[in-house]
């Protein structure tokens, strides 16, 4: 079938980057369309009914669960859609109006200036608002501050049928599990909430659903299989006075997880609590670091990040924000002191008391899941269909050590390379296994599934920030059973009768 509007473009091979994002996997499409307004994403959507094809959003693809991977039918990048309105303050909190393929680092070079931030920091800075909202993105900052859903007032999507749904933030609730959304068309949408209940904790797997709920918030994690998100008010607030991050090198496992606890003010026996709470605790363990000192002496990219010391084992890194220089100090004091106790000195220390000087270490911490994704792409030269198996558990506080020890276990038991990181404040560490073939690969594989069983038999989540995408669909059914999945679905035939809107995510297609 010929595409009929100027919008819309057959597909050739001069596109063929679009068929990826960063999960590294590859999908097929015969359409692609940029669009750079509202009005022309509703035409496409239109255009996409009439050659009865399904379509598939993307940002800026940096998503790593094949979310913007296209499975054929139209594909709808959002990433000519730019811009930022101007910053509206009200008290001492601010908003800004963006559109859905401006990029994070743009939000920030435009509001920073003026004295504003943006919490939610997925690492990846060139990921674009719609993306992040689509996902509910978070990453280290959200141990303190929360998801992106907390820094959404207002969103506008543009449903399959191009009809459009505005929703501000504290006007529309369910009542109990009951809602009804009124489009601009002025059609009304009717329905139940899913009856199921989500966990307590770091979560970005299925739609996000309570009791009474804002409705603004089933659309941000909705991975762009309710509609396409096309402007998005965001809450700022003023940029801490004063921004302290530190890396905490440990001689052992043991200690970093006993820092970890006492840093977020739990009781560790022998060891005093850190009074300050931080605004991030994340986690590299020695594979991490091991991987990162042959980074640096294997690719000019990695120049940028500090020497790594080979008596270094494990690593924690820990930012506090305050209005004053003294109240961040004293957080950093504290949680030295404990450091000390638990090994480490003040030469196994990086500290850092300015956003300049925070940049290294920001860089060492992107560093290891691009390092991965570098020797995954050397490895599938020779295995082309092996990919990084990255999880992205959450489980309760009490299970941290259970969780990490379970990883290690069955890991050394299955001879696999791997690297352990991330968001351990959230009892959220990511296990990224390298394979070195296809066997390594499936072995791999059925470790994940059986992890996620132990991880939702805990209380966890399948799933804490990068959400189900194509790649965990399975996964979605292992936490909430095949009724949740079949309301889940039921709620999306309400705003997508015809299933167009990305296929796979979520669901099997
Ligand atoms: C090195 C690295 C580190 C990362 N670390 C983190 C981390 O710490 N925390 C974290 O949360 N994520 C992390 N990510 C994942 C990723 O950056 C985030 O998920 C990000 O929010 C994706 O934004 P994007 O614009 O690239 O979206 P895409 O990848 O383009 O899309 C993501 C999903 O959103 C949908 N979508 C995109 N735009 C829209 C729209 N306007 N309307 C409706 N649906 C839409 C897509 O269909 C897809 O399902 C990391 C990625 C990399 C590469």
């Amino acid at each position: 079938m010929e595409a009929t509007s100027e919008l819309v473009k057959q597909f050739t091979d001069e596109y063929c980057e679009y068929l990826k994002d960063e999960s590294r996997s590859s999908g097929k499409a015969h359409f692609i369309s940029f669009p750079t307004c509202e009005m022309e994403v509703r035409e496409v959507l239109r255009e996409a009914a009439i050659l009865q094809t399904v379509v598939t959003v993307q940002g800026a693809r940096t998503g790593i669960v094949a979310g913007a991977v296209p499975k054929g039918g139209l594909i709808l990048n959002l990433s000519r859609m730019k811009g930022l309105g101007e910053i509206t303050k009200a008290g001492d909190q601010a908003e800004i109006t963006v559109l859905p393929g401006t990029l994070l680092t743009e939000v920030r070079e435009k509001i920073e200036p003026q004295g504003w931030f943006f919490p939610p920091d997925p690492t990846e800075a060139s990921a674009s608002i719609g993306g992040m909202v689509a996902a509910n993105a978070s990453g280290a900052l959200t141990f303190y501050y929360g998801p992106t859903r907390c820094w959404i007032n207002r969103l506008r999507v543009v449903l399959a049928d191009g009809d459009v749904i505005s929703l501000q933030r504290g006007q529309v609730f369910a009542r109990g599990r009951s809602f009804d959304l009124t489009t601009e068309s002025g059609r009304t949408i009717c329905g139940s909430l899913p009856s199921y209940s989500q966990p307590d904790l770091k979560s970005a797997a299925g739609y996000f659903i309570r009791e009474n709920m804002d409705m603004v918030d089933l659309f941000i994690g909705m991975e762009g299989t309710l509609g396409v998100i096309t402007e998005a008010d965001l809450r700022l607030i003023p940029i801490p006075k004063a921004c302290h991050g530190l890396v905490i090198f440990l001689p052992c496992e043991a200690a970093a997880l006993k820092l970890v606890r006492s840093a977020r003010g739990e009781q560790v026996p022998g060891v005093p609590t850190v009074e300050v709470r931080p605004v991030a605790i994340e986690f590299f363990s020695c594979e991490a670091l091991d991987l990162l000192r042959r980074a640096k002496e294997k690719y000019s990219a990695f120049e940028k990040i500090p020497s790594l010391n080979p008596r270094w084992h494990t690593a924690v890194y820990v930012e506090y924000h305050a209005d004053k220089d003294e109240e961040a100090e004293q957080g950093v004091m504290q949680f030295m002191e404990v450091a000390e106790l638990l090994g480490s000195t003040e030469e196994d220390t990086w500290y850092a008391t300015t956003h300049r000087e925070l940049e290294p270490i920001k860089a060492f911490r992107h560093a290891v899941p691009e390092a991965v994704n570098l020797l995954i792409d050397e490895r599938k030269r020779e295995w082309h269909d092996i990919t990084k198996l990255g999880t992205d558990m959450s489980v309760p506080d009490e299970y941290l050590e259970a969780v990490i020890s379970m990883y290690r276990k069955d890991l050394a038991a299955k001879g696999l390379e791997f690297v352990m990181f991330g968001h351990i404040g959230n009892n959220h560490v990511h296990v990224n296994i390298i394979p070195r073939t296809p066997e390594e690969y499936e072995l791999g594989r059925s470790l994940y599934i059986n992890w996620a069983r132990e991880v939702v038999r805990m209380g966890g989540s399948v799933s804490a920030e990068h959400g189900i995408g194509k790649l965990k669909v399975p996964l979605l059914e292992l936490m909430y059973g095949s009724q949740a999945v079949e309301e889940m679905r039921a709620l999306k035939r309400l705003f997508d009768p015809h299933s167009i809107l990305n296929p796979g995510n979520l669901f099997p297609s």
